[in-house]
């Protein structure tokens, strides 16, 4: 494998990337307005290649995440009410519980269920869709089965008269670390955390979630997205390609953040349509206790 020194190397490039990332990305769904200013790490072409800060963190648990993915691209589970809750194990942070199966296309992240630090997907792509910046950097990324999905989805919306742009996908644990870190420094940690996800807990580190806006970009992120063309055309047709408006509204009591129309989870066809039909959170399908925030 490799030597010591690379493996220092790259840690060191993963730390200064996910530093300069953290002067421009969004916290996690929760914090706004990243694709008003349409950024990107400058340049740092570097970036691109790194798709892991895998040895980086390593404070959580160790589960056994290297080779997930492998059994994960595949189909939503039949089974979902067991699988989300059931695999959790209780962790240090007392109610916060670590996913046992955080490759699981319907693993449930919240603020009460956080993925391990260790995680990182093993089957990340460029989805071929536009994004608000040019960069082809982490935050285009998205798991293959979540990837060929958005494709679907945004030439369906195209197709209407809808373009689409993707403003933030992928975000790796150490990147939202360095992220959470810089606004506790800034704000304190009480503050920090209502606007900004704490690292494991950000859907983003999934790899099955992606923000978007409209092809010009306007109200990216930001709360005036909802009602936009955009908004209601996502919030009719998501679910037929297998995803969910992750934080609907009137429902931040439970979900543990307010209306993000703008933040989009894969879940799979199956559950996607069932939560958008029942006009549930993932949290209710799942029937598990409300997140408070
Ligand atoms: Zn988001």
């Amino acid at each position: 494998m490799k030597g010591i020194m690379k493996t220092n190397m790259k840690i060191k490039m993963n730390v200064s990337i996910a530093i300069l990332l953290a002067l421009t990305i969004v916290a996690g769904c929760g914090s706004k307005n990243e694709g008003a200013s349409t950024i990107s790490p400058s340049p740092t072409p570097s970036a691109s290649v790194t798709t892991s800060p895998t040895a980086t963190p390593s404070a959580g648990t160790t589960p056994a995440t290297t080779s997930p993915a492998a059994t994960a691209t595949g189909k939503p589970s039949s089974n979902p009410v067991t699988s989300p809750a059931a695999s959790s194990t209780p962790t240090k942070n007392g109610a916060v519980q670590v996913i046992a199966k955080p490759e699981s296309i319907t693993a449930l992240v919240n603020k009460m269920n956080s993925l391990p630090s260790s995680y990182e997907p093993t089957d990340l792509v460029y989805p071929n869709i536009a994004f608000t910046f040019s960069e082809k950097i982490d935050k285009r990324k998205m798991r293959q089965v979540a990837a060929t999905a958005i494709e679907k989805l945004f030439a369906g919306a195209a197709k209407d008269g809808v373009p689409l742009a993707g403003v933030s996908a992928y975000r790796s644990y150490a990147t939202q670390k360095s992220l959470f870190e810089a606004y506790v420094k800034k704000d304190g940690e009480e503050k920090a955390k209502t606007y900004s996800a704490v690292p494991g807990t950000s859907e983003h580190e999934t790899g099955l979630a992606i923000d978007v806006a409209g092809s010009n970009g306007k109200c990216a992120a930001s709360d005036c997205f909802g009602g936009t063309k955009e908004a209601i055309w996502l919030e009719k047709h998501a679910s037929e390609y297998g995803f969910i408006i992750r934080y609907p509204q009137g429902k931040a009591a439970i979900t543990g953040y307010q209306y993000e129309p703008w933040h989009l989870r894969y879940v799979g066809t199956d559950i996607a349509k069932e939560i958008q039909s029942k006009n549930v959170t993932m949290e209710e399908y799942y029937h598990t206790v409300p997140v408070s925030k």
